[in-house]
């Protein structure tokens, strides 16, 4: 039954401009009442311009008001940027049922099982051809092909009409770890009538259609086959394709294969219980990589992204225990560099070429291909599904408002463009943006996750933008000075361009406000802190073009 008031709707907390932080919400019933269902929950990992900051969350304060009518969360895929938020923003939702595939529930437990004091979350598994019964809403689950076992699509269906949630996919017959896109369920879907495609835009950029995880085993055992020295080869953990790929090339070719690194080693144990290393030789331990002659090993290294404290820049940095590798080995990057690592990856690789490893990349030989569709994968997506609308998703906004224009060209009918926040009616009627609720990120800081309206991250920008000057005076009842002042700087130069002290300048301006102030108003600690936090900050910055944070502390004695 439809209520007079019924809608359903799509709404992102995350992932709509952003390559990452993915958390969709889809809601049905009466605006004020709706019920919700959140696809995935994941991670940003921060930048440069976030010091000391790792990961980003979507921040889910609208749902967390909304809880009691959130009816589950689903996981489409294993990939950080859908489940990596999990774990610290379960807690805050009222627990609901969590579905996911049982490679993505059994990488989720044990990297759950390595964080101290994580409470275990219980995960109902899902499969491709399962409908998830949270009334008002069945949810089908459709397999596609990615870059890691167990992607999922979803077939959310209302009342009021399906919607079509592509999660991340491609097209590829032979993905050799995994499932193969399910796309005559997709066209049976399609028959039936599709409302909306929320759609993934990664690779909408690229035409053709991407190559398959098999044409990349082929490129990975010619390389392999071709090699004098020791092999290494990095790429995602989670890519269970691609690691197989490597373990059958080292094999076929009489190496040895070695795992190094935690994420490594968790994945594949994963990955055997899933029953997705079968006929793929035994991963001898790093202590064995010292014993194997040069020429019969290949060692899987975590950090393909340039992570400072992964596998491979401490091997590049000659600071591995048991890893090393000299003139003539081969490292092969089975991975393309994320944009914002790019330098992070350069440093590793002109760090190996420098010490004469010969580095063979995707852009010299067929070691990677991505998991997103291409152009005319999208094209046959588009053909499948037949759906009213089409909402680009995973994206940032250059690719959201490419993906409007090909798709557009391409045989769907409207484009509904929207950013995090939007609240979309999917049904009845025309689609349109109809609200917009609370969204935004949270950042995880250490253990601690703040809101970005928390000043410590901007505060550390500034300091390490310019630094701190900390100055400390005591004065008694009357206003005068007892004893010295205390001056301490952080992150700010020793002398200008002159030669003058900057600690010389500071205390001059420290004396100078205190000489210029009467008694009466020295003995108001406020007025003085504040008119010495501002003599200092000008008089560095006159000196030195910046001006430093400032803290002055004044005790009355
Ligand atoms: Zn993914
Ligand atoms: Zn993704």
């Amino acid at each position: 039954m439809v209520g007079p008031r019924d809608d359903f709707v799509f709404c992102a907390l995350g992932g709509l401009g952003e390559i990452g932080m993915n958390a969709a919400l889809y809601g049905y019933g009466p605006p004020a009442k709706r019920e919700w269902i959140l696809v995935d929950c994941g991670v940003s990992f921060a930048g440069d311009d976030l010091p000391g900051v790792d990961l980003i969350l979507p921040d889910l304060k609208f749902l967390e008001g909304q809880k009691n009518r959130l009816k589950a969360i689903i996981i489409t895929h294993a990939h950080e940027d859908h489940i990596g938020a999990l774990m610290d923003l379960y807690p805050r939702l009222g627990q609901p049922p969590v579905y996911a595939t049982p490679f993505a529930a059994g990488l989720f437990d044990i990297r759950r099982q390595a964080e101290p004091g994580a409470k275990k979350i219980a995960v109902t598994i899902m499969r491709p051809g399962d409908v998830l019964p949270l009334d008002p809403f069945a949810v089908e689950v459709i397999s596609v092909a990615h870059s890691i076992p167990e992607s999922t699509a979803l077939a959310i269906k209302t009342p009021l009409g399906t919607a079509i949630h592509t999660g991340d996919w491609k097209i590829d017959a032979t993905p050799v770890a995994g499932w193969t896109t399910d796309d005559a369920r997709l066209r049976a879907l399609g028959d039936e009538g599709v409302l909306a495609l929320i759609c993934d835009s990664t690779n909408v950029m690229r035409d053709g259609e991407s190559l398959s995880e098999a044409d990349v085993a082929k490129g990975l055992s010619e390389v392999i086959g071709k090699a004098t020295g020791r092999v290494a080869v990095t790429t995602f953990a989670s890519n269970i394709a691609r690691i197989r790929s490597v373990a059958l090339a080292a094999k076929e070719h009489g190496r040895e294969i070695v795992s190094v690194g935690r994420a490594m080693d968790r994945a594949i144990q994963v990955a055997a219980e899933c029953g997705y290393l079968e006929g793929v030789p035994e991963f001898r331990s790093p202590e064995t990589y010292g014993y194997l002659p040069r020429d019969k090993v290949v060692v899987l290294l975590t950090g393909s992204q340039g992570e400072p404290r992964a596998a491979l820049a401490r091997v590049a940095e000659d600071q591995h225990p048991d890893v090393t590798l000299s003139s003539g080995d081969t490292v092969i990057f089975s991975s393309r560099t994320i944009p914002g690592n790019e330098k992070a990856v350069g440093r590793i690789i002109n760090g190996l070429v420098g010490q004469g490893v010969n580095v063979v990349t995707d852009r010299t030989a067929l070691v990677h291909v991505s998991g997103h569709p291409r152009r005319g994968e999208l094209q046959k997506m588009y053909e499948w599904v037949r759906p009213r609308f089409l909402v680009p998703a995973h994206g940032e906004p250059l690719h959201l408002d490419e993906h409007r224009k090909f798709a557009l060209k391409n045989g769907i009918p409207q484009v509904v463009m929207a950013t995090n926040g939007d609240v979309v009616r999917l049904s009845p009627g025309a689609p349109d943006i109809v609200d917009e609720v609370q969204h935004g990120r949270l950042f995880k800081d250490g253990e601690v996750l703040v809101p970005l309206s928390d000043p410590a991250i901007s505060e550390r920008r500034k300091l390490s933008f310019a630094g701190i000057v900390s100055v400390a005076i005591a004065l008694d009842p009357k206003g005068e000075l007892v004893g010295d002042p205390a001056f301490a700087v952080s992150g700010i130069p020793q002398s200008d361009r002159t030669g003058r002290s900057f600690e010389d300048m500071i205390e001059a301006a420290v004396f100078e406000v205190l000489d210029g102030l009467p008694n009466s108003k020295r003995r108001d600690p406020d007025l003085v802190e504040q008119a010495l936090e501002r003599a200092v900050r000008s008089t560095v910055n006159s000196a030195w073009g910046k001006k430093p944070l400032c803290h002055v502390q004044v005790v009355i004695i």
